[in-house]
Parts: structure tokens; sequence; C-alpha cells
């Protein structure tokens, strides 16, 4: 935390983290002083970006050194500045240009090609290093009224408590920040998941980046479901959240 209060020292600014602007790439150009920019900001928090697809595709790149290493280098002139970037990214789009396709409504006018445009703003690399993806569909006028009781926070927030302090029990950290060898040491599935794994990598044409994300998703729902050890039901939970590669 003391890192965070230096950064908004640095770019004097006092405010939620939570943010839907580019000027997560413009405050870093400006002077041509490296100064730390929204990604830094959001150290140790959340980087919210609303309408995925209406930022500049070069800003959307940028992401994707912080989302690897939680560290952003920005260059300007002689001058090179490392600031830590370690956040979690939450993003949203529309289906389509006009956020209609797939409502129960039928009012969506889209041609394919425009739903084909709109989704190759988000590019394969960065998709990559987002692990999971949810569709959330409209609800119809009587599913609204007549919504069922959901889970309460409560018991869900003392689950993920639970399943944290496995994880930092197990191998002194949370899952997402395992590296190749711990993935290996910690990740370790039946043959059965390990199969399936290896049939959705080959069928799915995923990288290597996502094998080894699908199973670090795979341990968190394993951790969640207060199981010791990866099952294929697990595996196969944690594929189906890269929707978007599917
Ligand atoms: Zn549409």
């Amino acid at each position: 935390m003391i890192i965070v209060a230096i950064i908004y020292r640095i770019v004097n600014v006092t405010r939620c983290l939570l943010v839907d602007i580019v000027s997560f790439i413009l405050r870093s150009h400006s002077g041509g002083i490296p100064r730390p920019g929204e990604i830094s900001l959001a150290h140790h928090g959340v980087l919210f970006l609303d309408e995925l697809p209406e930022f500049d595709r070069k800003v959307l790149e940028v992401l994707r050194e912080p989302l690897e290493s939680g560290r952003i280098t920005i260059s300007r002139a002689a001058r090179q500045a490392d600031f830590p970037a370690n956040f979690q990214l939450i993003a949203a789009m529309n289906p389509c240009p006009c956020g209609y396709l797939g409502h129960h409504n039928n009012k969506c006018r889209c041609t394919p090609d425009q739903v084909s445009r709109y989704k190759a703003k988000i590019s394969g690399p960065l998709l990559d290093r987002i692990d999971l993806h949810i569709e959330v569909p409209a609800l119809k006028e009587d599913e609204l009224i007549n919504a069922s009781v959901s889970e309460h926070s409560q018991p869900i927030k003392d689950r993920v408590e639970r399943a944290r302090a496995k994880q930092l029990a197990r191998q002194g950290k949370p899952n997402h920040l395992l590296g190749t060898k711990e993935i290996e040491d910690h990740c370790e599935t039946t043959d059965a998941g390990l199969t399936l794994l290896k049939t959705a990598i080959s069928r799915l044409n995923l990288s290597a980046r996502a094998y080894h994300r699908i199973l670090k998703v795979a341990r968190t729902i394993c951790d969640l479901s207060d199981e010791t050890s990866i099952q294929p039901a697990h595996i196969a939970e944690a594929i189906q959240y890269r929707r978007h590669d599917i």
C-alpha cells in the first residue's frame, strides 16, 4: 500500500481506482517525463474498462505487458521508467455495435461483417490474458419481476477467504501468481483431467499461456469447492470460461 501511496503522490491525485478513460496512456505521454498513468494508479486494485472495443487498439495492447509481469515500462526520449502495475482487469463489452445481438427483442440489425469487425477490435493476445469470459444475457420481463433469490454475499465472501487462505498455506501466494514451475508442483490434475485439457488445447487451438492459465483457474475452482485435487469437472469449467477463444 505504501507503493500505491507513492504512485498517487507522484501524479498528485486522490480518487477511486475504478476508471473508464484512456488517460492511463495519455498521462504517461505528458511533458516528456514518464509518469504513472491509470494502469499504475490501479496497482493492487481494479482497472475497469467499460465498452472495451471503443478503446484504441494500440492503447489496449499496452495492457499486455502489465497483465503478464505486473509492471509497465514507459520510455520517453532518453528517459525510461518502470512502474508497478499489478491490477485486476475487469472489462465489459456489448455483443455487437448496437448491443442487441442475441437479445430476445430481436432488434439487432448489425451485419455479420459489422459484428466480426467489432469483436476483432480485441486482439487474440489480449484475450489470451483474460481468464474468465462471461456472457450476461438480457433478462426477459417476467425473469426480472420473478427473480429468484440468489446466494447472499456473506457466504460467498467466506468461501473466497477460505480458498485464499488455503492457497497461501499451500504455496505462499495466490494461484494467479504461480509461475510455470510452481504450476507443475501445485496444479496437478488426474489423468482424465489432463486428457480433457490436452483435447481442448488441440481442438480450440489454445496457446501455452492459455494452458497454464486454465490450470490456475481450475486450481482456484477446486479450492473454492473445498476439494484437494483438481478434477476433470474443474478443468472443464475453467475451459468454458474461455468463451471468446471457443
Ligand atoms: Zn447489433
